[in-house]
């Protein structure tokens, strides 16, 4: 099947991308291996922070449903419980459980989000112990309660906020540790637990997971400023599992199938593929856009997804209104990524566009 644009990847960034290479007129095809398309917006009960013109002020799933609305209204083909497992030069691989279709895109946006971060420490296999996003899922997706009593480990917005989140949903969030001397998201977020009543311990980490067969209990200890266990500072906490948001890593495996070079920069997640400010990668018309390339928010993953949606439109065949598109939306992105929280990520293109001639 010969097509326009292929978007890998059914979150802001994906979503986006596919409705405004809809809007400049182009066939376009999403992919996400889900049953619905949303991303992690499927699973966020909580209302957005960003500007007015990106949903602030709405809840994940009720952003998730205005996008999806726009890409049924707009007629774009999705195909869910699907999965891009390669990208070769005579089309790409697309995998259901019916079958295994091969597509001819002219531009292909990658836009596969991020995974979750694991940790090391004794017996962090046990059952009981599961990233915080897996546990958002559990709970706000399927309704599921992974037990009663939970340790956070990391107080960045994630953690913060599925803290925020069990506790509602009636389990009791024992503590979250911070390795860090400060909360690391939104004081905002951080006034919210505290308000009921959990106790966020800066320069922290977990030692141990204690159990047989599962999590019973969890030893923590305190860091010095070397980032060392303080000897003697252990305590042990009874709980009956750990929740890990301890950070995110682009999901950067199906670019480097494609041959786009991959780079290591700390300030956006680690490995993702090299891109250029129009989020085209080392490989002509292979675009990536959203936590996949860079770990940032919903807000930058609609911008980022806009532009590498306007670039290939306006790669396909030179249009003004792409060229007007792309110019505004790079400057929203700017204006977006101006404040305190923005530093990182802008340190971090910055570092990246610097390594353009590896
Ligand atoms: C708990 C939590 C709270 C958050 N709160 C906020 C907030 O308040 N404000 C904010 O702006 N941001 C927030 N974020 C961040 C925001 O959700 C992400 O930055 C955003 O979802 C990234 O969008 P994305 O489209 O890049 O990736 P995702 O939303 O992760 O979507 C990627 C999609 O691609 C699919 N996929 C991956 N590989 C393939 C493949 N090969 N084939 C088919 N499909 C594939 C995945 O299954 C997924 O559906 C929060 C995140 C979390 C986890």
């Amino acid at each position: 099947m010969e097509i326009d644009l292929l978007v890998v990847g059914g979150g802001p960034a994906g979503l986006s991308a596919a409705i405004t290479a809809a809007e400049l007129d182009h066939s376009v095809i999403i992919v996400d291996e889900n049953p619905r398309l949303g991303g992690q917006l499927i699973k966020q009960t909580h209302k957005f922070f960003g500007s007015e013109s990106n949903y602030c002020g709405i809840r994940g799933i009720d952003i998730a449903e205005i996008l999806e609305n726009k890409v049924n209204k707009l007629g774009i083909t999705k195909y869910l419980e699907s999965t891009v497992i390669g990208i070769y030069e005579d089309g790409v691989a697309i995998a259901s459980e019916e079958d295994l279709r091969v597509v001819h895109p002219k531009k292909i946006i990658i836009a596969t989000g991020a995974r979750e971060n694991m940790l090391s420490f004794v017996n962090n296999d046990l059952p009981g112990v599961y990233g915080a996003g897996a546990v958002q899922t559990l709970v706000n997706v399927y309704g599921v309660l992974p037990g009663k009593r939970a340790l956070m480990v990391g107080s960045g917005n994630i953690g913060l906020i599925v803290s925020y989140q069990l506790m509602q949903a009636g389990v009791e969030v024992v503590a979250i540790l911070e390795a860090l001397d400060h909360v690391g998201g939104y004081e905002v977020h951080a006034a919210k637990v505290r308000r009921l009543g959990i106790p966020i311990l800066l320069r922290h980490t977990i030692k141990s997971a204690i159990g047989n067969d599962k999590v019973e209990a969890a030893v923590i200890t305190k860091l010095d400023e070397h980032w060392q266990p303080i000897p003697g500072s252990e305590r042990e906490l009874k709980v009956d599992f750990i929740c890990l948001a301890v950070g995110l890593s682009p999901s950067y495996e199906l670019a480097a199938q494609a041959g786009a070079k991959i780079v290591y920069i700390p300030e956006l997640g680690g490995w993702l593929p090299w891109h250029k400010p129009n989020l085209e990668t080392s490989v002509p018309g292979l675009y990536v856009a959203g936590d996949a390339a860079g770990v940032e928010e919903a807000v930058s993953a609609l911008l980022e997804g806009k532009i590498a949606a306007a670039d290939a439109s306006n790669s396909i065949k030179e249009n003004k209104y792409a060229q007007k598109l792309i110019e505004t939306t790079q400057k929203e992105l700017q204006e977006f990524r101006a404040g305190k929280f923005g530093k990182k990520i802008v340190e971090g293109k910055r570092k990246l566009y610097a390594s353009l001639h590896l």
